[in-house]
């Protein structure tokens, strides 16, 4: 960079660059193959002259918390229809683990244990399928006749995120114009001055310090982070990302929209058996087990790999919300288990979605900073789709700017949002986001309803929907659940989890019936083994712990501790004064803690804050 770090008078130094991006996803990645490949096609424009560094080329700078590139997790399945438009010529064999959709399926599972939560309703719908057993069951599964076409991914592609976010970063940072920089959390925006906290001003991005204690005191070794002050502010860093979170914080949302609708994805990457009778491009989606409200997938790889996963919604209202051990009965289905079992687990994720779309939509931009991807509302449940969305927001952010740089305009609100919002809004990202604005609304009536509602929206293309109140995320868990049926069962767990030493959650989805995990060390492995599988859990050392409990006594007094049973690293445990502990260096920055909390300081947000970190668990398979 021209513009050298200046040190200032806190020892904080300062740096000035034309855009400075948090996060780099599919949004950014999207942002940035825009701006790169406009800037290829004519280096000698004179729109990518620096307006900080004058005769220098546009300085761009991404920043990325994780320490590599390749550290997203997700299926994927996608359409892949913006992403297609920015490769015209794209083929898959070009991006590992990518293969062209070839076969869609969508399974009810019946549950073969019956272990799982089911509704009188629900059970009394499995008793008349199986009655008719021959004709419509196998392997405790009933495949539906045809694939809703809202689900299709016809002509779309199966990645490996992480495999799809190196393959665009290498291509960036060839191009010479962009940095990115990865291990590198922001701890925030830098907010304009002004005396009004509600002005939507935004002038670069603070970067985490280091050399600090737990709590983020200056320690050994102190360091400031740097304030990147920028023309224009990209926010990028996904559902629960540090500078989203601090927007939403100062400027509230717009009104009538709110963020309470959440899932914790995990998934598995799989070798095949040898025989494997699964062919790259196999897309399945199932739903009713391990617990009706839980859907999971099955995507297949090239070179036998497969992706197979589950997503516990924020709308399970148990608060003994285990998703590992749930993912382990997932894959003993009958129905994945024949193709599975003589299989090798690779690796695993997790990651929080935000999936309240378009309710959960920010303000998408103000002066100086714009938001895309999911932590901009893009996702869309409806069809089950982020990736796509997300890279398509960042292109309509990337032809914004291109179109601002040329007409020499600054980046202020009136001119982003005549620029990249009113793109965003005449495009098939809105149009999917207004079809699937209320169509999960149903499943806080119960599972049932929820099925009718979406299929009703899929089909009305959102016209019909069913009404429901969304309460905020901490309200969803039930929080006595865990007693009104278990209270005996209870006891059995904890005496269990004393005589084996595990972790009480896990000894609970035993006394309840779930029956163990016969472990073989090759693919039923111990959590604590599944964590150093496949990827790399670092935490660089001298940050301060990014999971935040934000009131004690509400620790101390909390029954259902299901930041416990819902932590996907075993990094939130149960503390030794009732409070609970955090491990730093086993988070794997899920997320799924921020929004699985029932006790709400302020009604609307848990008692966890989830703040900027290094480190966590990367696969690049994930
Ligand atoms: C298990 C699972 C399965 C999924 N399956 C599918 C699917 O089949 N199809 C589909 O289309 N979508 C799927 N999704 C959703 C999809 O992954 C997301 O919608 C998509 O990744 C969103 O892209 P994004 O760029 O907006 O954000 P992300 O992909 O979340 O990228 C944000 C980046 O910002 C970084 N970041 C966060 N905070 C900071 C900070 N403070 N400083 C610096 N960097 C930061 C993060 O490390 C991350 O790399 C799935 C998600 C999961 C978890
Ligand atoms: S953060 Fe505290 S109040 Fe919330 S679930 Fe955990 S222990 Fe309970
Ligand atoms: S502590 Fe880390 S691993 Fe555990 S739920 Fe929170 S983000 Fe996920």
């Amino acid at each position: 960079m021209s513009s050298a770090a200046q040190p200032i008078e806190t020892g904080r130094q300062t740096m000035e660059v034309d855009i400075a991006c948090a996060g780099f996803g599919p949004a950014t990645g999207g942002f940035l193959t825009t701006l790169t490949q406009a800037w290829s096609q004519n280096p000698a424009d004179p729109a990518f002259e620096s307006r900080v560094a004058p005769g220098m080329p546009l300085q761009v700078l991404c920043y990325e918390r994780a320490d590599d590139l390749a550290a997203g997790v997700s299926g994927v399945v996608t359409r892949a229809q913006g992403i297609r438009s920015s490769f015209p010529t794209l083929d898959p064999a070009e991006i590992p683990m990518a293969a062209a959709v070839k076969q869609e399926r969508v399974f009810y599972l019946l549950d073969p244990i019956g272990a799982s939560r089911r509704s009188a309703l629900l059970r009394l719908g499995d008793f008349f399928l199986s009655l008719g057993r021959k004709l419509c069951l196998k392997d405790h599964a009933f495949e539906l006749p045809w694939t809703p076409s809202f689900l299709h991914k016809d002509g779309g592609l199966v990645l490996s995120i992480g495999q799809f976010n190196q393959w665009v970063g290498s291509q960036l940072m060839a191009s010479g114009l962009v940095q990115i920089w990865p291990g590198t959390p922001v701890s925030g925006p830098i907010f304009a001055e002004d005396p009004n906290p509600k002005t939507k001003g935004v002038v670069g991005l603070r970067l985490a310090d280091q050399g600090v204690d737990k709590h983020g005191a200056p320690a050994e070794g102190f360091m400031a982070g740097m304030d990147v002050h920028a023309q224009l502010t990209v926010v990028g860093d996904g559902p629960v990302g540090a500078v989203g979170q601090q927007l939403d914080k100062r400027l509230g949302l717009p009104a009538g929209h709110a963020r309470r609708e959440w899932a914790l994805g995990m998934k598995f990457v799989i070798e095949l058996p040898e025989d494997t009778a699964l062919e790259a491009g196999t897309v399945w989606h199932t739903l009713g087990f391990p617990e009706p409200e839980i859907f999971g997938f099955l995507y297949v790889h090239p070179d036998r790999l497969a992706s197979v996963g589950i997503f516990v919604p924020s709308w399970l209202g148990d608060p003994a919300r285990t998703v590992y051990r749930y993912l382990q009965h997932y894959i003993q289905h009958p129905l994945l288990w024949q193709h599975l079992k003589n299989g090798t687990l690779r690796s695993w994720g997790a990651k929080s979605i935000e999936e309240s779309g378009k309710h959960g939509e920010p303000f998408l931009n103000g002066d100086g900073f714009a938001r895309i991807g999911e932590d901009s509302g893009s996702t869309n449940m409806l069809t089950g789709s982020g990736v796509d969305e997300a890279w398509t927001t960042g292109v309509q952010l990337g032809e914004a700017v291109l179109e601002l740089l040329r007409a020499g305009k600054p980046f202020t609100q009136e001119n982003l949002a005549a620029t990249y919002e009113a793109r965003r809004r005449a495009s098939w990202v809105e149009h999917g986001a207004c079809e699937a604005r209320n169509a999960r609304n149903g499943f806080q009536l119960g599972f049932v309803r929820g099925l009718v509602g979406m299929a009703l929206a899929g089909l009305t293309g959102g016209r019909l929907a069913l009404r429901a109140n969304i309460p905020p995320a901490p309200k969803q868990i039930r929080r006595h659940g865990m007693y009104e049926t278990a209270g005996l069962k209870l006891k059995q767990a904890a005496a269990l989890a004393v005589s084996d030493g595990r972790p009480l959650h896990d000894a609970l989805m035993t006394a309840r019936g779930w029956p163990e995990i016969p472990f073989d060390g090759r693919l039923l492995v111990t959590h604590q083994d599944a964590l150093l599988m496949g990827g790399k859990v670092q935490a660089m050392p001298g940050f301060a712990d990014h999971v935040v409990f934000l009131d004690k006594g509400l620790c101390v007094a909390c029954e259902e501790k299901t930041c416990v049973a819902m932590c996907s690293g075993q990094a939130i445990t149960p503390g030794p004064e009732g409070a609970p502990a955090f491990e730093r260096e086993k988070c794997v920055h899920c997320g799924a803690c921020l929004w699985n909390c029932p006790h709400s300081p302020d009604g609307e947000r848990s008692s966890i804050e989830f703040q900027a970190g290094s480190g966590g668990l990367h696969s690049a398979e994930n």
